[in-house]
């Protein structure tokens, strides 16, 4: 908690206060620290300096077109999962060489667009999608670099929703198929197929995996190059652990110097796709407190946040740090964790305004004495928080800030109701077997 942390008991956000931003842009609301995001680009650049990595940042995790379009002009790449992340990184004026573009489940309109955008590198998943893609890129006159996804069967350890490296998920495909689909496109003028793309999942908290999958990736390499292909690139991935809970996950200088000496020397290029190790942090979610309740021997915190704008808690069970916006000197925690032992605090429930007993932030938590009107903030939200937020129970998409030392820029405003119609107010003939 460096650019989000308290100063006198006041949370701030870089130079500005949660305070202060609540009442400007209203609640619930994302801020985000400009400082944060970048500063977390720079020291994963730096710690894999030695192999200079391009470092695609996984748009699905965060995916404001102004915080793009700051990482674009930080040198940042992108990883892209679909036409609408493509439309995004175009429009943000990123180098298209520095895209890559993954996914299961590709359209051929996507693929073709992506084709056309000149998308550096296509992350493929099966061999199917290869053929697709050749026969894309063929009419379109176009050739195109691709990496073969492969399943490593290595598991970090993780949720088993947000687990997708072992072979059992419908991720990739199965290692010792990698030769076949290699030798089948060897010769094809449309697709180049020239690196190995491993994705093992997200939040594991131990770099071993990653120095286990560099060690597979790059012996498979090795042995491809043996049969005469040309390999330039290993992706792999993104899945860094993120300190939801302090002291939980490794570094990214420990994840560096448990992948480099694998990769140094061996002339590929090394690409990461971090999502949550750069945003996660980077953000938070502030709500105000609606009402206190008593449900037998549970105190209730009803905040006007809810789980469709932060579902990550209900979805996989995460854990985020929440507390007071402003606190006494003496209950601020130093880091982000747990606290039972801190002064006064009291053990409740942090839940949303949804129909849905799923709607909850956190469960028997030891929290500062809350009341109506205050204001609560749930720390790591800048990944997957506003990205994954929808509309359930007709409420509005929340403003998105975006603090940059004295000052803060609404990057996204509140949808008022009409918006919530926009799409539903429809006009000429719109229906078949009518007349
Ligand atoms: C989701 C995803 C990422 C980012 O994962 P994080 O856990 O946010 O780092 C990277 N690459 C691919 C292919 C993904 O699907």
């Amino acid at each position: 908690m460096d650019r989000i942390g308290y100063e006198d008991g006041t949370l701030r956000v870089e130079g500005l206060s949660v305070g202060e931003l609540a009442g400007k842009f209203g609640t619930p609301l994302f801020i985000y620290s400009k400082k944060e995001l970048l500063s977390r680009l720079e020291r994963m650049k730096q710690a894999f300096s030695a192999v200079g990595p391009t470092i695609c940042f996984a748009v699905k995790s965060l995916s404001n077109i102004h915080i793009l379009t700051d990482l674009a002009a930080a040198g940042c790449g992108f990883d892209i999962v679909s036409g609408g992340e493509l439309y995004r990184v175009r429009e943000a004026g990123a180098d298209m060489r520095s895209v890559v573009y993954a996914g299961v489940g590709k359209t051929d309109r996507e693929l073709s667009e992506a084709i056309g955008a000149g998308v550096g590198l296509f992350n493929v998943e099966s061999e199917e999608e290869l053929a697709v893609l050749e026969t894309i890129a063929q009419e379109r006159g176009a050739r195109v670099e691709a990496a073969l996804r492969i399943n490593p069967d290595i598991d970090p350890g993780t949720h088993d929703f947000i687990s997708t490296g072992k072979k059992e998920t419908k991720f990739g495909i199965d290692i010792d198929r990698a030769f076949a689909v290699f030798d089948a496109v060897k010769n094809s003028p449309s697709v180049h197929l020239c690196g190995i793309h491993f994705y093992l999942g997200s939040g594991g908290h131990s770099a071993e995996p990653y120095a286990e999958a560099a060690r597979t990736g790059v012996d498979l390499v090795c042995r491809l190059r043996s049969r005469g292909h040309e390999l330039r690139y290993l992706d792999l991935g993104g899945g860094f652990g993120n300190d939801y809970l302090s002291g939980e996950s490794p570094a990214i200088e420990e994840y560096a110097s448990a992948i480099v000496p694998h990769i140094k020397g061996t002339g590929l290029r090394l690409i990461l796709e971090p999502g949550k190790s750069i945003a996660a942090n980077s953000g938070i979610l502030v709500g105000r407190v609606l009402f206190r309740k008593q449900g037998g021997s549970k105190t209730f915190i009803i905040l006007d946040a809810g789980m469709n704008d932060l579902i990550r808690p209900p979805l996989y069970g995460a854990f985020h740090f929440i507390w007071p916006a402003e606190a006494a000197e003496d209950q601020i925690p130093l880091r982000m964790e747990e606290r039972m032992d801190l002064p006064g605090l009291e053990k409740v429930d942090v839940v949303g305004p949804i129909c849905e007993s799923s709607d909850f932030f956190a469960k028997e938590r030891y929290l500062p004495h809350l009341e109506r009107g205050d204001l609560l903030a749930i720390f790591s939200a800048g990944a997957y928080g506003s990205a994954m937020s929808s509309n359930y129970n007709s409420r509005g998409l929340l403003p998105e800030v975006l603090v940059d030392g004295n000052e803060a820029v609404l990057i996204r405003r509140r949808q008022d109701y009409e918006d919530l119609l926009g799409l539903e107010r429809l006009s000429g003939n719109n229906c078949i077997g009518k007349n």
